[in-house]
This record gives structure tokens, C-alpha cells and sequence, in this order.
């Protein structure tokens, strides 16, 4: 039987998500030309305001793709957002870009973020904060600002961000957007610019989780550069990924919904779960008991890592003066050389690491029992620019449900699921260590319910 036509939303096309956009590609509903066109007037317009692009290719030609600056691109400016990497263009591609050129899509522009991919707002970035476009007076969250921002305006048909404590789930769950972190060895990291090397992954950040689903499987797959990537390719046929909620079971972890949490968030995220209930799944209290000690085992090795990784940006052998280096990675290159130094270390390096044993235990023992674990992906809601800058360690606080999933090396995904104060909110669904198929699962289910993110910010810049 011949399948009927995509019918394009009588929206710009720009509203397609990614599998619409190569079906209504297939058949010849519009060429990539117009395709392209469409998407660099809306950045035209839009970006000067939003600030989710640094670099813009007005010569692309395939489908596009936005990609966070921390992540190489050959012939393509590459800054992570810091003025030491300014006029950088690597002499190669990334893993992951290789790979997405082999499927069709190519690169229309460089993303804003958090300088080297530290922070949770955008605003370490050294070319100016990336604005939400819910309201341009919040912050998107971060680090992958840009790269969510660009997806939520439809500056781009979808982007990859990095996730090293919650960079791509946090900007997602901020701008109403899919975002997920693959299992720690799931996607290669080669090509990516090191911020703390034993959590770093890389993402998709999407328009559904349909489209997460499939750009995973075209990044994801052994990698001779990178030793750490295992040799399975994610793959989930349409039968797996509409399988539904019927019969699983779900942990809430007593955990993430205590003292910090706003009420009104977690209102939005308990309908969310209600709303899985009802889909079939069986909800059950579980304990995380370490997530307590997560933050602080997380903020000694990040900065332990970062201090060894920053290392290279010494102003002889690459980029420029390092006097121009921000703040915040300032004071984790200062943290991490501390907390590194002999007569230290045991105390605060390797400590933070059998903390870290034991937050993976945690998860270990949880999913013993349940097959999904789900909660909200930050505490509040975008907050204002401007907020926390003169406060780091409350900007670390917003950290808390997100850094877990990469200290336990498991995959996390963030689903819009509704709002609060006009400003969106992201239910996250963790999963078993390579079993992103589930949490996929249960995200597809949720969104055809219920479809929020079908939702775009008005833009009436
Ligand atoms: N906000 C977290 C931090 O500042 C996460 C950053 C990230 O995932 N790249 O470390």
C-alpha cells in the first residue's frame, strides 16, 4: 500500500523535525535548496538576538546541522566559546561529524556555549550569552546553550551538543527541546575538545526523540581514535522504539524530589509520571543514597581532569595568550591543580573517585529492581541572566539531578513535559549502562501522548 504524503504543517518547513525533513525530502516536497534558504533567513533574523551561533556556513548544502563549538570541524572555526581558541580551524573532522556527513547532513553553523563546556547557563561563554527564546531574559542553561537554542528556534533541523554533568539535558529541558547523553563509550570522543575526559560524551538535541533515536544511531560505533567507544553501534528498529510503557517498571528516587526542588516543577514532572502510569508503566520509590555526596565527588574530579586537559593551552603550543581565559575555567584549572597536588590528592582526588564507585553502585543496585529511572532534569526553570554569575557554587547546585548519570557512566534523556511560569520544563528518563533503546522507548511513548514538544516559543523579537 503506497504510504499517503507527509503533509506539511501549513508552518515554515523550518517546523519539520528531522524524519519529517528527510521524508518530505524523499518525496520531493521541497529540494535542499529551499530547505537551506529557509533555515539562514530565520538565523538572519533571529540569531543577531539569540546568539546561538558564533559561525554560520551561508553555503550549505545538505541537511542542517547545528554543532556546539567544543567539537572539531575541519576547515571550520572551532573556539569552544574562549578567546584562546579565537581563528582556531582544525585540520580535521571529528568522529561524529565524519559520520554525519555520511548520512546527508552537513554543518550550518558553530554553537555558542560555556567556555571549554563549563557551566550551566551559557554565560561563561567569551562571545556573549546565548539567550531563550521563551523569554529573552533567561538564560537557556548550558553549557550546549547554542546548540539547544538553535534547535528550540528552529535555527537548524537538529545539533549535537556535549554532556559532561548535564550540558546537553539541562539547555534541553530549558528551551523545550530533546536532548540525550548516550553511555559513557556509546559515541566516540575523538575530535571533541576535552573538558573532563572520563565523562565527556557527546549528544543529539532534537525535535523528538524519534530524531534523537536515529541521529544516535548514525554517531554511535566503535572508533579506532577512541579506545573508550565500544564496538556495538546503537540500532532500534520503529517495531522497538513504539513498544510502549506497558509493563515496565519505573523508579522515582526519593532523592530528586527533596529540599531544592520547586514545587512547581516537580508538579509538572509528577503529571509527567502519572501520565506514564497510566500508559502502563508501575511506579516504585527507590533510594539513591549517595546522590547526596554526588556534587562535591563530581566538582573534585571535573576540575582535576579539566586542570590536566587545559594543560595543552600553555600560548606555545596551542592558541593563543592564556591570559584571556575565563573565570570559571580559571578557577577549576586552580581547584583541579590543587586537588591533584601531592599531600592532597588521596584526600580529595581519590576520594571523590570511590564516591564515585559508589554512585555507580547505587544505580547498579536500582536497576536491579526497576528498568527506567525518571525525575526532573534541574531544580527550577530558567532563571534570569545574570543571576548566579557572581555565585558559582549555587550555579553548581543546579547541577544536581544531571551529573550522576555521568559519574555512573549511563545514558539520560530529557523530554519537554510541560511548563512552569510560561517557561519550559524537562522530565528525565536514566537507563541501564547501553540501554538508551528503553529510555528512547519510554520518551516516544510519552511524547506521542502528549506532545509538548510540538511547542515553539513565540518569537516576536
Ligand atoms: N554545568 C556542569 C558543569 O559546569 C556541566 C557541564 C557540562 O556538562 N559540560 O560542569
Amino acid at each position: 500500500m503506497q504510504k499517503s504524503k507527509l503533509q506539511i504543517k501549513n508552518q515554515n518547513l523550518t517546523e519539520l523535525t528531522l524524519t519529517e525533513t528527510l521524508r518530505a525530502l524523499e518525496e520531493k516536497q521541497f529540494s535542499l535548496e529551499e530547505l537551506n534558504k529557509n533555515y539562514l533567513e530565520r538565523i538572519e533574523k533571529y540569531n543577531p538576538q539569540l546568539n546561538a551561533y558564533l559561525h554560520i556556513n551561508q553555503d550549505n548544502k545538505k541537511i542542517p546541522a547545528a554543532i556546539k563549538d567544543v567539537i572539531s570541524t575541519r576547515g571550520v572555526p572551532t573556539t569552544a566559546s574562549s578567546k584562546v581558541l579565537q581563528g582556531y580551524i582544525p585540520p580535521y573532522d571529528s568522529t561524529v561529524i565524519n559520520r554525519l556527513l555520511e548520512n546527508g547532513i552537513s554543518i550550518i553553523g558553530k554553537t555558542n556555549c560555556d567556555e571549554f563546556a563549563m557551566g550551566g547557563s551559557g554565560e561563561n561563554s567569551a562571545y556573549g550569552p546565548t539567550k531563550n527564546p521563551w523569554d529573552i531574559n533567561k538564560v537557556s542553561g548550558g553549557s550546549s546553550s547554542g546548540s539547544a537554542v538553535a534547535v528550540a528556534a528552529d535555527l537548524c533541523v537538529f545539533a549535537l551538543g556535549s554532556d559532561t554533568g548535564g550540558s546537553v539535558r539541562q539547555p534541553a529541558s530549558f528551551t523545550g527541546i530533546v536532548g540525550l547523553k548516550p553511555s559513557y563509550g556509546r559515541v566516540s570522543r575523538y575530535g571533541l575538545i576535552a573538558m573532563a575526559s572520563s565523562l565527556d560524551q557527546i549528544g543529539p538535541m532534537t525535535k523528538s526523540v524519534e530524531d534523537a533515536a536515529l541521529v544516535l544511531d548514525w554517531i554511535s560505533g566503535e572508533d579506532g581514535y577512541d579506545s573508550n567507544c565500544i564496538n556495538s553501534k546503537f540500532q532500534i528498529t520503529n517495531n522497538k522504539l513504539q513498544q510502549g510503557v506497558k509493563g515496565l517498571t519505573i523508579g522515582m528516587p526519593k532523592e530528586y524530589f527533596g529540599v531544592g526542588l520547586d514545587p512547581k516543577v516537580e508538579k509538572v514532572i509528577k503529571d509527567a509520571i502519572k501520565k506514564l502510569e497510566e500508559l502502563g508503566g508501575e511506579t516504585i520509590e527507590i533510594s539513591l543514597p549517595h546522590s547526596q555526596y554526588a556534587l562535591a565527588a563530581y566538582y573534585v574530579i571535573v576540575p582535576s581532569e579539566v586542570s590536566s586537559n587545559m594543560a595543552r593551552y600553555d600560548g606555545i603550543r596551542f592558541g593563543k595568550d592564556r591570559e584571556s581565559i575565563g573565570q570559571e575555567v580559571k578557577r577549576r584549572i586552580m581547584l583541579g591543580t590543587y586537588s591533584l597536588s601531592s599531600g592532597y590528592w588521596e584526600d580529595y582526588y581519590a576520594k571523590a573517585a570511590k564516591v564515585r564507585a559508589l554512585i555507580k553502585q547505587d544505580f547498579e543496585k536500582a536497576f536491579a529492581n526497576v528498568d527506567i529511572i525518571v525525575g526532573p532534569v534541574s531544580p527550577t526553570v530558567a532563571w534570569n541572566l545574570g543571576e548566579k554569575m557572581d555565585d558559582p557554587l549555587t550555579m553548581y547546585l543546579s547541577d544536581i539531578y544531571t551529573i550522576s548519570a555521568n559519574l555512573a557512566g549511563i545514558p539520560g534523556l530529557s523530554v519537554p513535559c510541560g511548563s512552569s511560569d510560561g517557561l519550559p520544563v524537562g522530565l528525565q528518563i536514566l537507563g541501564k549502562q547501553w540501554d538508551e533503546e528503553t529510555i528512547l522507548r519510554v520518551g516516544y511513548a510519552y511524547e506521542q501522548v502528549t506532545g509538548w514538544h510540538n511547542k515553539k516559543p513565540k518569537l516576536d523579537l
